[in-house]
Order: structure tokens, then sequence, then C-alpha cells
């Protein structure tokens, strides 16, 4: 064996699932296929504080570029609805060092870190498990008792084995600007809702500075570029914005996929599409799960026992710990993608009244947004007014709830 586990991909949640393994006492291979951790960069890098620092991951200095308090909601005609904390409530932060600090801390408790290795087959039998990776033109073979796949979206060799990965149908083309030569808050993050630009999702304004932000969307059609520069011209703040760097990547808003485990092998992170179906933010529950995942490892090896009714524990726990909150945003997440402009501007005047204001800002969080949904249900002008929306959805029903 070259090690007990081999971790498939250096990401934010490979990284967590290496450390935390090596941390158990475990001897650990994390390979990644590109030369340097955390690039090229595909996100936004605005992460719940309380939920990273739950991981055990306090950035560096280095890493953390600004905090912000809360967000501002636009809807498609102007209304707006403020999310306020009146705290740093999430980081902005450079993605490829917070990467990079996670992976030095899983190499620091002993995981072995090899950079520019594909793996491109993974073979499970009894006896264990054996990858084929390339390295240039050549490939050799690792093997290892069980593999942690962190591969991120694309999740081809969590398919190439049987797993379902992430649904086809909600993952979205994601472009994103990083741009300067604007005036803005620092303190305050701005999404807009909009289905003439970001169908099934929304466009984002994340301050880096007073005059630098990072700029994207994500959505449903194909037009990603047309649809950002549409939206940087016609946005007062970022007329005259100059753009710096462009990144491209997939969001991923379908709720996690129903089985993750099979003989040997666990998924987690993207490949899990263990993302908040709200946003397609997958650090923070990506980085949940594979702490799970590490303990459901730890277990089987213990035990010696590394059947799939071993480890299927793993896709117990993560459901029993976040199961709720993962349905309540896919929920949401699919509520909203039945609106059209005219239904979401309506619900954005319904949260103008006074009550459902201040539940939206006491119970609105980064990370638990199951709570605001639960919360709803309790206020009775918000649920008529819902009712109403959506009474004319009844045909979409079926599609609503189960995607
Ligand atoms: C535009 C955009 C903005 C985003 N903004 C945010 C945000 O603000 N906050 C947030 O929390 N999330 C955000 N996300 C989502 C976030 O980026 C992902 O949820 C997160 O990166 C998932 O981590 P992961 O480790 O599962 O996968 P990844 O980060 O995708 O990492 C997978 C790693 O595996 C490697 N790999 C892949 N295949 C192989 C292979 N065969 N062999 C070896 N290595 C392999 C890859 O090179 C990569 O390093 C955003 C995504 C996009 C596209």
């Amino acid at each position: 064996m070259d090690a007990e586990v081999i971790v498939i991909g250096a990401g934010p949640v490979g990284g967590l699932a290496a450390r935390q393994l090596a941390r158990l006492g475990l001897s650990v291979l994390l390979l990644e296929d590109h030369k340097q951790v955390g690039r090229p960069v595909h996100c936004a890098g605005l992460i719940g504080i309380e939920g990273l620092h739950g991981l055990g991951v306090h950035p560096e200095k280095s890493v953390v570029i600004n905090r912000v308090c809360g967000s501002v909601l636009h809807s498609p005609s102007g209304f707006t609805l403020t999310v306020d904390k009146g705290k740093p409530h999430a980081y902005v932060l450079h993605r490829d060092l917070l990467d990079q600090q996670i992976v030095r801390e899983a190499e620091m408790a002993g995981a072995k870190l090899l950079l520019g290795n594909r793996v491109i087959r993974c073979q499970l039998s009894q006896s264990g498990v054996k990858l084929t990776v390339r390295k240039g033109g050549t490939k050799r073979e690792f093997r290892a008792n069980l593999v942690v796949d962190a591969e991120g979206i694309s999740a081809r060799l969590a398919r190439q084995n049987g797993l379902p990965g992430p649904r086809k149908s909600f993952i979205l083309r994601a472009l994103q600007y990083e741009v300067s030569n604007v005036s803005l808050p620092t303190d305050r993050v701005h999404l807009c809702f909009d289905n003439r630009f970001a169908p099934k999702f929304f466009q984002w304004i994340i301050p880096l500075d007073a005059h630098r932000a990072r700029v994207g969307l994500a959505s449903a059609g194909s037009k990603v570029r047309k649809s950002l520069e549409k939206f940087l011209s016609r946005t007062p703040i970022l007329k005259d914005a100059q753009i710096d760097k462009r990144y491209g990547g997939l969001v991923y808003s379908g709720g996690p996929s129903g089985k993750n485990v099979v003989e040997r092998f666990i998924a987690v992170g993207d490949a899990a599409g263990q993302t908040k179906a709200t946003s397609g933010g997958g650090v923070v529950y990506g980085g949940r799960c594979a702490i799970i995942a590490a303990a459901s490892i730890q277990r089987a090896l213990r035990n010696g026992r590394y059947h799939h009714k071993e480890l299927a524990n793993y896709d117990k726990q993560w459901r029993r710990a976040y199961g709720r909150q993962f349905n309540q945003m896919a929920l949401l997440r699919r509520v909203i993608n039945c609106l059209n402009n005219k239904e979401l501007d309506k619900l954005f005047q319904v949260t103008q009244q006074s009550s459902v204001r201040e539940l939206v800002e006491t119970k609105g969080d980064i990370d638990q947004q199951g709570r605001l949904i639960t919360a709803s249900l309790t206020n009775p002008f918000l649920l008529a007014q819902l009712a109403k929306i959506f009474l004319s959805k009844v045909k979409f029903l079926p599609k609503l709830l189960w995607g």
C-alpha cells in the first residue's frame, strides 16, 4: 500500500479531508492534478466567518482581503432587502491562498501531497483500491485501503465508480471579473436577482476594498459573458469598471447526491453535491462533510472493515447533521427558480413589511438559511402573501418539489 487513504483533489474539501485523516493518525496521500494548489481560481471567496472557524480554519492575514457585515438583495425592478449583522459576518478571501493554507496544515499533520498527478482510473476490489495516475506523459499506479474523492464538480471518478454525482440539470455556468476603478462601500455584498441576466441564480458584487470588487454571475442560460457585460454597463457603480482578471467555473445548486459511498470509495464536497443550493457555496458544508467522512474512515480502518455497510455510516451521519439544512436550501432554490421577474418583485415587495424585514434581518445567515425558512412559516402575513404567489404555480408544484 502507498497509503491507508488516498484523497483525490487538493481543493478545500480534499485538503480538509486529508488534514483530518492525518490528524486521526492515518497515513494519507493527497493527489492533485494541477501543479499548484488553488490554481486556477474559480471562486468568489465569500465564506462565512463562523462556518470557516467551525472547520478549524483560521485564515492567515495574507489570505483575508475584506470582511463584510451583510448583504443587500436586489429585485429586478430595484426593490431591496438588506441583511446586516452589524459585525463582520463573512470573509472575502484569496481562495488560492486559503486552499494552500489548508493543504499546508494537512501536510503538517502528516499527509503527503503529490502535485501534477491526475487520477484517471480508480479500481475498487476486495483487497484494496488501485489508482491509475497520469503525471506528464507517464502513468503509474498507487494502492490504498480506501479513497476519498474530492475531485470537485466534474465527479468523473465518482460516476465511473457507480455514484450519481451532482445532478447535471443544476450545474450552472459562472463567470466572474475582478474589477477596479469602482467606488462602493466595503462592508456589504450585493446580490441581484433578474431572470433576464441570471436565470435560476443571481449576479453578485463583492467588494475587495473601496475601489475594487469581484463581479460575477451564474446562470442557467448560455450567454454568461454577454449577460455579465450588460450587468457591468447597466449598473451605475460599475459603469467605469476596469476589468483586471477573469474567472470561469461551474456552480452547483441542486442539493447533495443521494448516495456518496461505494465499496472503499467515499465522495465529498462538490463531487457529492454538498453545496448550498441557494448560493452554490461549497467550502463550509463540503468541509463539514469531509470531517464526518474522516471519522467514518477511521472507524472502518480500525475495525478492518471497508465494506459498503461500514462506510455508509458517513452518508447517514452527514445527513443527520446537515440534511435538513441542505433540503431546505434546495427547496428555497427551487421555489426561486419558479419565479418570473414580476413574481420576484412581488416577493421583494412582501419583504418591505416591517415584521418580514425584521425576520429576515434576525434569522438571515450565510450558512444557516434553513433557520430563516423555518421562521418564515411562523409569520402569518408572509405565509398569506407567499400562498398568493404560489397559488398560480400549482401546475409547477411537482417540478418545484422534485426538481
Ligand atoms: C464562480 C464561482 C464562485 C464561487 N463562489 C463561492 C464562494 O464565494 N463561497 C463558497 O463557499 N463557494 C463558492 N463557490 C463554490 C466553491 O468553489 C466550491 O464549492 C468548492 O471549491 C468545492 O471544493 P472541492 O474541494 O469539493 O472542489 P474543488 O475546489 O473543485 O477542488 C477539486 C480539486 O480536485 C482536483 N482534481 C480534479 N480531478 C482530479 C483528478 N482526476 N486527479 C487529481 N486531482 C483532481 C482539481 O484540480 C481541484 O484542485 C464558487 C464557485 C464558482 C464556480
